[in-house]
């Protein structure tokens, strides 16, 4: 390995996710040179390398209307993300609404706002070690096509979606007490079209098929990603149970795979109208749901959440309930009250151990069950516009109280 170029930026934002682009977006919409890094050679995170497919904490819970619950970059982006997907907010059970999208046409748009923004956009570059210096991050080193590179920036924003930042400078993290499910996304086409029925159709030919004991049980954690179905295609997710740290997940995709096509070809052979159905695409990746989590200057709590607290430094609309994936087959769903929604305090965004370091997506400091509304799509890209705003507010040497007064101003209704 050979080590080459020097970088300097203003601000760097390691991770290309969803609250990773809306941080650069933001920070650079602020006038600040903003280098984005992620390992992937493609933006989006989960949502496009694990084929997520639905957009959800955009709308407040509500059985009859589909109301947003904040406004802004956030908003705007996910309405772009519709508009290039052809697709339309559907509603769910308990009066959730959720935005459906393609993952494909997503990681193109994501790819246009990064050009469109003059983010400079460094993907395949993964960050393996961070220094620090005067009680903040000094350098930042990343592997880019088998060299090293050292970016010096004034500000990192970590949106790695686990405590990366922390881990790589033996700064505190809190690990997640509990693991929750995780799932393999798969597309399927060859669908028939006509079927208002199909989700059950498919649904019940596995079930047949499991109690005839021609495939295994685990065939059962198999469901529709819901508004997915469209002109005989749609997205489905095969869920896992929760998996350690120490799990080997190219294993455990390659075992998720192979039951996924003996599956498949079961239903060919069994079910008549599911006779032309064809694996179409599966996920890059399985898709965590959470990991540990950096230390910051104020914790996200369950109660918090519950509760639906609204602290005046708040900056992010969390209106998603709590969606605990205990088990693979299927959540512990944990509302708050219809139209509720509770403030992610700024804090939560910032470190408390370096002071040029903040954080956006899911990778907050919140507990478990908190974690497990706050890290839905819709509220890790208001955390990224908040991240953004704050990690560029220091550079321009603005105070706190400014900053988050701003962000409120900007997305909060
Ligand atoms: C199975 C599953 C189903 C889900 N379903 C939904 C749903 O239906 N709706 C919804 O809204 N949410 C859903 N979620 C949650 C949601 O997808 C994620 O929480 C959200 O996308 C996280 O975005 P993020 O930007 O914070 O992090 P991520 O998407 O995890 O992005 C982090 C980025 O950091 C990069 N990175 C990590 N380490 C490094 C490194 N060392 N160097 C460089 N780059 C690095 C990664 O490559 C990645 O691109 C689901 C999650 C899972 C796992």
């Amino acid at each position: 390995m050979t080590t080459n170029s020097i970088q300097q930026t203003d601000i760097l934002v390691i991770g290309a996710g969803m609250a990773g682009v809306s941080a650069a977006i933001a920070a650079s919409q602020e006038g600040a040179k903003t280098l984005l890094v992620d390992c992937s050679a493609v933006p989006g995170g989960l949502a496009t390398a694990a084929m997520v497919g639905t957009f959800c904490g955009l709308f407040a819970r509500h059985q009859t209307q589909t109301q947003w619950a904040f406004k802004g970059q956030a908003r705007a982006l996910a309405e772009k993300a519709a508009s290039v997907s052809g697709s339309e907010t559907a509603s769910w059970k308990n009066g959730l609404r959720f935005l459906p999208y393609d993952p494909q046409a997503l990681s193109n748009l994501l790819k246009q706002e990064i050009c469109e923004n003059h983010i400079h956009y460094l993907p395949r570059a993964q960050v393996k070690g961070i220094c620090m210096a005067a009680g903040g991050v000094s350098e930042v080193h990343a592997q880019i096509d088998g060299a090293t590179s050292t970016i010096r920036p004034a500000c990192v924003i970590d949106a790695s979606g686990h405590a990366l930042s922390h881990e790589l400078a033996g700064l505190p993290t809190m690990p997640a007490i509990a693991h929750q499910a995780a799932a393999l996304a798969f597309s399927l086409e060859g669908l028939p079209t006509d079927m208002d029925t199909l989700p059950l159709q498919i649904m019940t030919g596995i079930h047949r098929g499991v109690q005839a004991g021609k495939l295994s049980a685990e065939a059962r954690r198999i469901t529709i990603t819901p508004g997915s179905l469209n002109k005989g295609a749609g997205l489905f997710k095969f869920g896992i149970p929760p998996p350690s740290p120490a799990t080997d997940l190219g294993s455990l995709k390659a075992v998720t795979e192979r039951v996924i096509d003996d599956v498949l070809i079961y239903l060919r052979r069994e079910e008549p109208l599911l006779r032309s159905i064809a694996l179409r695409e599966t996920a890059p990746e399985i898709g965590i749901r959470t990991g540990s989590r950096p230390v910051g200057q104020v914790l996200l709590t369950d109660h918090a959440v519950r509760n639906g607290l609204k602290p005046e430094d708040g900056i992010a609309a969390g209106v998603w309930p709590i969606e605990f994936w205990d088990t693979a087959e299927r959540p512990d769903m944990e509302y708050f009250e219809e139209e509720d929604y509770y403030l992610i305090p700024a804090g939560s965004l910032v470190s408390a151990c370096a002071n040029n370091l903040f954080f956006a997506g899911r990778n907050l400091y919140a507990e478990d069950r908190a974690h497990a509304s706050a890290r839905v799509i819709g509220t890790c890209m208001q955390m990224g516009l908040a991240s953004g705003i704050l990690a560029a507010s220091q550079l321009h040497g603005t105070d706190m109280p400014s900053a988050i007064a701003t962000i409120r101003e900007r997305q909060l209704l």
